[in-house]
């Protein structure tokens, strides 16, 4: 019988969280998690990636050999065929080779993904997306990211880099974005977004609960001080939430006339912690998009919360194994 247990890595720019999952059921057996001060030199990442994994099989009891793979979903651009990352805003290491130094070391395969495409892939097959041939699931964070799934197939595209729905140009001229080029949907509606709007507005002199809770020079913001700005009725906070969550039904309207999904799945911090972004999203999306579709779309958020990089990266071995 196949060993169902694998383990998924999930690696963004300032975390690694690792779990020991059940791809059968997509139970999540144990899991660690680091926060990590910035990935910025090759080896220190691959050494990061390889405690994570050994913590990981230590805290459960668990030997390698009882594993039958590693899955690692990372935020940025990757090669999937070779394991590759090869460009990441956020882990300045360049293009370095993930797979391989990981397998060697745990003497197992080990396969690639970009995180938000195996958070899609567990949404897909345990969560919001399950027995749903066609639908979108957007990730919302520092930027905004996206897995289309269409006809059951996850859409890569002709060099990978496919779902890239934050970079939908909305205002021409607009904001900076950090991909270099202006006025992007991201640039607007991310929790960056907010956060730069809510510093704007402070430095303007309006009065917001919320000063002490912000990086007054980068204007980082967690998501859970939004949502708490929001009950104390905070006209700053509120102002700048409602904004961002409609140029976000405006990228989603897009989606919707585009490609017509049934569904389209919203994941992320900012989505678990502030309904009135998610209930603003629903109601505006509606409003922009043509009739039809516009109306059949049904908008829901993520079930996996923060396991679905974990578990889908886990299940990515399989998929990857079988080819699809
Ligand atoms: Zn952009």
């Amino acid at each position: 019988m196949p060993n169902k247990l694998a383990i998924g890595v999930d690696i963004g720019g300032t975390k690694i969280a690792s779990g020991l999952v059940n791809i059968t059921t997509g139970n999540v057996i144990a899991t660690t998690r680091k926060k990590t001060k910035g990935l910025d030199s090759n080896l220190d990442l691959i050494k990061k990636i390889e405690n994570s994994i050994e913590e990981l099989l230590l805290d459960s009891n668990t030997k390698s050999e009882d594993i039958s793979a590693i899955g690692l979903g990372i935020a940025g651009m990757v090669d999937r065929s070779k394991g590759i990352l090869l460009e990441a805003a956020n882990i300045k290491t360049g293009s370095i080779a993930i797979t391989e130094p990981i397998a060697q070391k745990f003497k197992i395969p080990a396969y690639l993904g970009n995180d938000v495409e195996v958070a899609s892939i567990g949404e897909m097959h345990y969560g919001s997306g399950q027995n749903i041939n066609n639908f979108i699931c957007i990730f919302i964070g520092t930027g905004i990211g996206s897995g289309i799934i269409i006809n059951n197939q996850l859409i890569n595209g002709a060099c990978g880099t496919a779902g890239e729905i934050g970079h939908i140009m909305l205002i021409p001229n607009g904001k900076l974005c950090g991909c270099g080029n202006y006025g992007c949907l991201e640039a607007y509606a991310s929790r960056l977004a907010i956060s730069k709007n809510i510093l704007n507005y402070i430095n303007k002199g309006y009065e917001t609960c919320i000063t002490e809770k912000i990086d007054l020079d980068k204007g980082i913001l967690r998501s859970k001080a939004i949502s708490d700005a929001i009950s104390k009725n905070d006209k700053v906070v509120l102002a700048c939430v409602l904004e961002a969550s409609n140029f976000l039904a405006m990228g989603l309207s897009t989606v919707i006339n585009l490609l017509n999904p049934e569904k389209i799945i919203l994941g992320g911090g900012l989505i678990e912690a502030c309904e009135l972004y998610f209930k603003n999203v629903c109601e505006q999306t509606k409003y922009y998009s043509l009739k039809i579709p516009g109306k059949k779309t049904i908008i829901q958020k993520a079930q996996l919360g923060d396991f679905a990089g974990i578990i889908g990266a886990a299940k990515l071995t399989e998929l990857r194994k079988l080819k699809i």
